[in-house]
This record gives C-alpha cells, sequence and structure tokens, in this order.
C-alpha cells in the first residue's frame, strides 16, 4: 500500500523544519495579538459553494465531497402505503406512537378483517416477531368478544426495484416490499479546500462579532483539493492563515488593517529566513464596482473570447474576471488588451486602496502593482495580493490573500468586514530548503549521548540512566544490552555526539565511561557530574 497520488508522508528530519516554521508564525502572530482558531477538517459542502463561488475551479472540480449517510423516511413509505391501499380498506388508523400495539397502522377492510401493518427500512427477525405477537394478541382480543373476523400481519418495507411478489414468513406475517427512493441523504460534505470560510462560519456560529471588538484569529492545518499533482501542489497540503475580521465599529474596514497584515507577512517572512519575495498587489473594487468591470469585461470578450482557450471562452460567458488568471502563453496578449479594473472602481475604492498603498510606503514594505491579481475566490473584494518567490518555478506563489467585505452576508451573518491570507506551509518548506542546499547544508541534529547497557541485565538500569539525563533536558539515544560493544559504537556514532558505557563495572562503581566521538577522547565521569559533562558542546 502506499499513500494515495496528491499526499505524502513528512519525516524526520525534514519535520523539524516544518515544525521550526510553525513555531515562528506563531510568535509572530502572538506579537501582533492574534489567538489560534481551529476549524473541522469537514464542513456542510453548501458553506463552499456559497463563500468561494459556484463559479470557480475549487467548487467546480477540485472539492472532496461525499454523502454523509442516508436517512430512512418511514413516515413518506407509510404515507405512499397508505394512498395505494386506501380503496381496500374502510378505516386505517395510525397506532403509533401511542398505541397499544407496537405497530404503525390497524387496517380495516369493507368486510371487517383486520390488517396490522408495520413500515421499515427492511425486515428483521425482531421486527417480524413483534408484529406476529401484535397480531396473536388482536386476534386473542377478538376471541373474547367472539367476533369471527379475521387478523393478518402485513410487513412493509422499502424495496429500490418494482415487483417483488409477496412472501409468507413462517411465523405467518406477509412481507411486502414495496417500491420507491424512502431514502433521503442526510448532509453533502467537504472537505476543506481552504480555512476562511470556516472561519466566517465560525465567527457567525458563536457571535463573536457582538463583543464589538476586532477579531483577529490564526490556524495552521491541512486543506484538500483535488488539484494535478506536481512539485509545490498537491492534493492534501498545509497552509498557515490568518483572519482580521468584526463588525465596521470595530474598524475592520480601515485601510490601516490591510497594511498591517502586509507587513506583519513582510515581518514573518523575514523571520522565517525567506529572502527574495514579491508583493503583488491590486483593488478588485467594492462588490458594486466588481459587478461594472465583470460587464465591461463581458463586453470586452464578445469579440476576442472566440479566439482563446476553451477555459476562458467559458469563462467569458460565466465569470469573465477569471479570464484574467488564466495562463495559457497564447491568451497573454489578448488579456493585456483587455480593460483593466482599476478604470472600474469607485472614489471610495480608489481612496481606501491609496491607503493602503501610503501606509505600506511609511512602512518601507515595497510592493508592485497587478492589475490582474483578482484571484480565482469570489469573495474578494478591494484589496487583494499574492507573495510570489522565484524559487519556486511554476506554482511560484507563496501566500494569497484579500479583503472580503461581503463574506459574513453571504453565508448568513451579520455584516463584518475582513481581510486575510494563506500561505502554503509546503511551498514555505521548499523555499528555505532550496535556500539552505545553496548555504552549506546544515548537518542533521545529534543526540547527546547514546547510552550502551552492556549485556541485557543492565537495560533496566540503563533505562534509568536515561530518564534521569533526560529530566535534565538532554536528548538521549537508548541503546540495547543485546547488542556487543562494536554494534553499540557504530549505531552511537550515527545518532549521538557521544557514548555512554554502562557496564557492571560502571554500574556497580557509579563512575561512567563516556567517549566524545569528535576529539576521540575517553574519561570516566562520576555519575553526579554526568548531566554537566554531556551538556558541553561535544570536543571540548
Ligand atoms: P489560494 O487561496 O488558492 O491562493 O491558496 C493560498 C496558498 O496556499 C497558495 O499561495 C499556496 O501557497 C498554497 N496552496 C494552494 N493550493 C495548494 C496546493 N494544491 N498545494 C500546495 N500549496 C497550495
Amino acid at each position: 500500500m502506499k499513500a494515495v497520488r496528491g499526499t505524502r508522508d513528512l519525516l524526520p528530519p525534514e519535520t523539524e523544519l516544518w515544525n521550526r516554521i510553525e513555531t515562528t508564525a506563531r510568535q509572530v502572530f502572538a506579537r501582533y495579538n492574534f489567538g489560534e482558531i481551529r476549524t473541522p477538517i469537514f464542513e456542510d459542502t453548501a458553506l463552499f459553494a456559497r463563500s468561494v463561488g459556484e463559479e470557480t475551479d475549487i467548487v467546480e472540480k477540485e472539492m472532496y465531497t461525499w454523502e454523509d449517510g442516508e436517512r430512512f423516511e418511514k413516515s413518506l413509505l407509510i404515507s405512499r402505503w397508505s394512498l395505494a391501499n386506501r380503496e381496500r380498506f374502510g378505516t386505517i388508523e395510525d397506532n403509533s406512537p401511542s398505541g397499544a400495539v407496537p405497530i404503525d397502522l390497524e387496517c380495516e377492510d369493507l368486510d371487517g378483517n383486520f390488517e396490522l401493518v408495520l413500515f421499515g427500512a427492511k425486515p428483521s427477525k425482531r421486527s417480524v416477531d413483534v408484529l406476529a405477537s401484535a397480531v396473536s394478541d388482536k386476534r386473542a382480543l377478538l376471541t373474547q368478544l367472539q367476533s369471527d373476523k379475521d387478523v393478518t400481519g402485513r410487513h412493509v418495507f422499502a424495496s429500490p426495484v418494482p415487483g417483488v411478489p409477496e412472501e409468507t414468513t413462517p411465523e405467518g406475517v406477509l412481507l411486502e416490499a414495496f417500491h420507491g427512493n424512502f431514502f433521503k441523504s442526510s448532509q453533502s460534505l467537504t472537505l476543506r479546500p481552504e480555512n476562511t470560510a470556516g472561519v466566517v462560519r465560525a465567527y457567525i456560529e458563536h457571535g463573536l462579532g457582538e463583543s464589538g471588538q476586532l477579531q483577529k484569529l490564526y490556524y495552521i492545518g491541512p486543506q484538500f483539493r483535488r488539484e494535478r499533482p506536481q512539485k509545490g501542489r498537491y492534493r492534501q497540503f498545509w497552509q498557515i492563515g490568518a483572519e482580521v475580521i468584526g463588525p465596521p465599529s470595530s474598524g475592520s474596514e480601515s485601510p490601516l488593517r490591510d497594511a498591517e497584515v502586509l507587513e506583519m507577512l513582510a515581518t514573518l517572512l523575514e523571520d522565517l529566513g525567506i529572502a527574495g519575495w514579491t508583493l503583488e498587489l491590486n483593488s478588485v473594487g467594492s462588490a458594486a464596482d466588481r459587478a461594472k468591470y465583470n460587464d465591461v469585461l463581458r463586453a470586452a470578450l464578445v469579440d476576442v473570447a472566440p479566439k482563446m482557450c476553451g477555459d476562458c471562452q467559458r469563462r467569458a460567458v460565466t465569470n469573465p474576471l477569471r479570464v484574467l488568471d488564466c495562463k495559457v502563453p497564447e491568451d497573454q496578449p489578448i488579456i493585456e488588451g483587455l480593460p483593466k479594473i482599476g478604470d472600474s472602481l469607485g472614489d471610495d475604492s480608489k481612496q481606501h486602496f491609496a491607503q493602503v498603498t501610503a501606509a505600506l510606503d511609511t512602512a518601507g514594505v515595497p510592493y508592485t502593482l497587478n492589475q490582474r491579481l483578482v484571484r480565482g475566490l469570489d469573495y474578494y473584494t478591494r484589496t487583494t495580493f499574492e507573495f510570489t518567490h522565484g524559487g519556486l518555478g511554476a506554482q511560484n506563489a507563496l501566500l494569497g490573500g484579500g479583503r472580503y467585505d461581503g463574506l459574513s452576508e453571504a453565508i448568513g451573518g451579520p455584516k463584518a468586514p475582513g481581510i486575510g491570507f494563506a500561505m502554503g506551509l509546503d511551498r514555505l518548506v521548499l523555499t528555505l530548503q532550496a535556500q539552505e542546499a545553496t548555504q552549506a547544508a546544515a548537518p542533521a541534529a545529534k543526540a547527546d549521548a547514546y547510552i550502551a547497557p552492556i549485556g541485557e541485565s543492565l537495560n533496566a538500569a540503563a533505562l534509568v540512566l536515561a530518564r534521569e539525563l533526560r529530566r535534565a533536558g538532554l536528548r538521549i539515544e537508548l541503546g540495547d544490552g543485546s547488542f556487543r560493544l562494536k554494534k553499540s559504537f557504530e549505531a552511537a556514532d550515527k545518532t549521538a555526539r557521544r557514548i555512554v558505557i554502562l557496564g557492571e563495572d560502571e554500574h556497580q562503581s557509579g563512575i561512567l565511561t563516556v567517549k566524545d566521538f569528535i576529539s576521540g577522547k575517553q574519561t570516566k565521569v562520576p555519575r553526579a557530574e554526568l548531566a554537566a559533562n554531556l551538556a558541553r558542546p561535544a570536543g571540548e
């Protein structure tokens, strides 16, 4: 068995780099006073359809979606069956749930004979027994009343196919397979393809805006998209992201929030040691500006779209803005000739954007303006941005984000403007690995010492010694007394900077033999001084 295409295992020592990045991100978020949020890995499919947008690649073809379980709709089966059988009976009485017998319907036909009917998804031994005993109770009652009327038991269950003949069980119960679909899928669920929708859903669900305060939330976790896997693009990938969201009175719409988020990202990349990034910046305007630009673009595309790729031809009709995302080389000159979004922005949007760029200029955060940067998701408004890195090749986006002033309302929440971003952790790792490969590769970290018990009888004593040293904060590798000394030395040399030999003599005397692999020196160290001795850099 292998990991599924587009997913992978992360192994040590690479996971050390992942942890280092996550730790640095947490530290930076703490300095900017963000708190962590963890949302579920799957959500209602409708959440993504409504927030990310129906006409996006993510929702159209990249989501992992499934129907979560089926629910048997008994009341539907009962009403359809009753309708089909109403001619046979004088009365049909609903016997559940308060009836004395645990059956669903008690029917009396035109001759006064009774039929007790039980409904279910499928018959079981238990349900047949229940029905048979209800029938015999009813018969007993009729005998007491000296009635000569008959009682039958009928068990009706749902059948996906028509024409299944009726059967009689050994208990004398009629089994009827009633054709129809009486199962309803309970819910459509989707593995999250991104995390902003989940955060905004949680913001609404927990009334986080009610405090009137700006909410500053960050997350670190896996996301899932069925994309064509390649370097830097996976089907399960990790994102580190953050959102700043709140009611307008909390200042959530202020251009200062945009500038602060971008300045934080520049700081985070610097703290991570990532050099050579480019911040690409644009404004897609308010929802009204976007709608206006969409019309302008749609009109401009009428003549040129037939010369473009199939995707663009489709997008020209469904979601013209997405044409700007096209990467097909032949389409580029056409796209360059299309109207620019900057010309469709209203005064408010222009002013907002000017204040964002002015604050970045003052703070010394460099950026390039890119009017084609509209981002693939529907919820963006006003500021949109991407940080790219030349070292990444085709998948060159380290992170992307922007403002989403109408998102909360689009999924049924209060007005809550916000801005956020998501960075690809996989891509940060690739960038740092490439950078470190060009610098001197750091040797893999080794343990402070390897403890080698001599003989299995000393294994337990070695475990106690390892515990003592680990509690003193040392990184210890524990060997095994069944190894020959030579094998212990070989294993120790690979994993640790020193070996501590625990033979019978050392155990009795409390004086241990320590060999330093860097200096090659072998010394005797009293147990009380061992931790301090091993804490020194090797080679001294
Ligand atoms: P998006 O919202 O699609 O722009 O995603 C934000 C960031 O997540 C991107 O800039 C990438 O760094 C990262 N990302 C998106 N999709 C993938 C993927 N399939 N594999 C790895 N990283 C991804």
